[in-house]
């Protein structure tokens, strides 16, 4: 059976859902949306295994730019994502986002890229400040700044937030707005001449395999974007890669701690009455990943060790916790890959985000509707992310990825 939609999107993710909710709510789009995702209860999907944190601390203006976007959308969720026809709880609107900041630590060697960043980051208007050692003992005095030349602190528009809470806000809205969220698995693509004509998809409620035709079609599959790409017949240079998070418990009290990312890019967070961190695995151990293991070795040998040297406090932390995602991992520049394939002009791309998708996801469902509505960019230019880079191995330079 073939069923009818404008755009078809392949996962319903906060990618997925937020391209929807962006196509929806465009008053000049009438177009029938359809969001196909394999697992509703998004148990293994990487929004919400993630960090859920945001920061300008970026070094490319338009990664800059997705995410001050990002923190404005956040902000002002009664404006985007309230219900109108049914009555919510005052606190519905609520993914409880601190803003507390990111940290940057640099040793020596890394305080003048601290410095350039920051001049693009407050030309842009985003509210970061440099910090001396002493300036950082005198805000954060439980931590060791003897091995630390530089701080880059966000003061404002940086922080962490519940990003499950955010993709059912989503969910619901988009619903609300007539797009239909179908449960299955898109195992194919039926195509005709350069284009995709319908997904094909498996569901549980029938043996056979479904066909759900459209217009254009979009790639938000997360981590599994290289096979969505293959069954289109496009090769593109995204791995699923495993990252870990460990939960701890510290005794002691650490008052008013920001996101802290190390010289080392080791980084903690306080999450409710804990903590959280994590960090990439050593060179050579970072093969694509699929299971959902948790690498107890990456705490005790290299994270902890880098815990206690920062905060004496944390010599006697306990690991209570600890969970797997995956990264879409982008090979040539861990950055989104965002539009079309010169092969096939119907599929939209916006995978390979790497650490920090969740935060431009605002941003890249309002680019994505752009592209599929007007053809073009409107509110913001991201054609440096384009499919063009991928083909000509021309990476985007982004010097601040986590
Ligand atoms: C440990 C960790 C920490 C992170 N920390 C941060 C952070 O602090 N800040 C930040 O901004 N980002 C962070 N990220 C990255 C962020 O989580 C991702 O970039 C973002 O969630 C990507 O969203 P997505 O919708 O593309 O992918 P997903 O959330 O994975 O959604 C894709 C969906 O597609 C579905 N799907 C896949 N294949 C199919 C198919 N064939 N048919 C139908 N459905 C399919 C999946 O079930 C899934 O639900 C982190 C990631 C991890 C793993």
């Amino acid at each position: 059976m073939t069923k009818t939609s404008d755009v078809v999107i392949v996962g319903g993710g906060i990618i997925g859902s937020a391209a929807a909710f962006f196509l929806a709510s465009d008053t000049t789009f009438n177009g029938k949306i359809t969001v196909i995702e394999k697992d509703s209860s998004y148990q293994g999907s990487s929004t919400t295994l993630s960090a859920a944190s945001i920061r300008q601390q970026f070094s490319t203006p338009e990664n800059i730019n997705i995410s001050l976007f990002g923190i404005d959308f956040l902000r002002n969720l009664s404006e985007h994502l309230a219900l109108e026809n049914e009555q919510q709880p005052t606190n519905a609107l609520d993914i409880g986002l601190q803003e507390k900041g990111y940290l940057l630590l640099a040793s020596d060697k890394g305080q003048e890229t601290l410095r350039n960043n920051n001049l693009i980051q407050k030309e842009l208007g985003a509210d970061i400040s440099l910090l001396t050692p002493a300036l950082l003992k005198e805000r954060f005095p439980w931590m060791n700044c003897d091995d630390v030349a530089l701080g880059s602190l966000g003061l404002s528009g940086e922080g962490w937030f519940d990003a499950y809470s955010l993709l059912q806000l989503f969910r619901a809205k988009n619903k609300e707005l007539g797009v239909i969220y179908k449960d299955g698995e898109v195992t194919g693509f039926e195509k005709s001449g350069g284009e995709i004509v319908a997904a094909e998809l498996k569901t549980s409620e029938s043996a056979s395999v479904e066909k759900i035709s459209g217009e254009h079609f979009i790639n938000a599959a997360g981590p599994m974007a290289s096979r969505i790409a293959a069954m289109a017949g496009i090769d593109i240079p995204i791995e699923s890669r495993k990252r870990c998070v460990f939960v701890f418990n510290c005794r002691e009290e650490i008052a008013n701690s920001p996101l802290v990312v190390d010289t080392n890019g080791v980084y903690f967070r306080p999450e409710g009455e804990h903590f959280i961190c994590g960090t990439s695995p050593l060179d050579g151990h970072d093969p694509e990943c699929f299971d959902y293991h948790v690498d107890y070795s990456l705490f005790d040998e290299h994270i902890w060790p880098t815990l206690a040297n920062r905060v004496t406090a944390f010599e006697s932390i306990k690991q209570i916790n600890a969970w797997a995602g995956h990264y879409a991992y982008n090979l040539l520049d861990q950055n989104v890959v965002l539009g079309t394939h010169p092969d096939v002009g119907n599929l939209y791309f916006a995978n390979g985000f790497s650490g920090h998708g969740l935060q431009q996801a605002p941003a890249v469902g309002r680019a994505l509707s752009e592209l599929i509505i007007y053809g073009k960019y409107r509110s913001l230019d991201l054609s440096i992310f384009g499919m063009e880079r991928i083909i000509n191995k021309t990476p985007v330079k982004e010097l601040n990825v986590i």
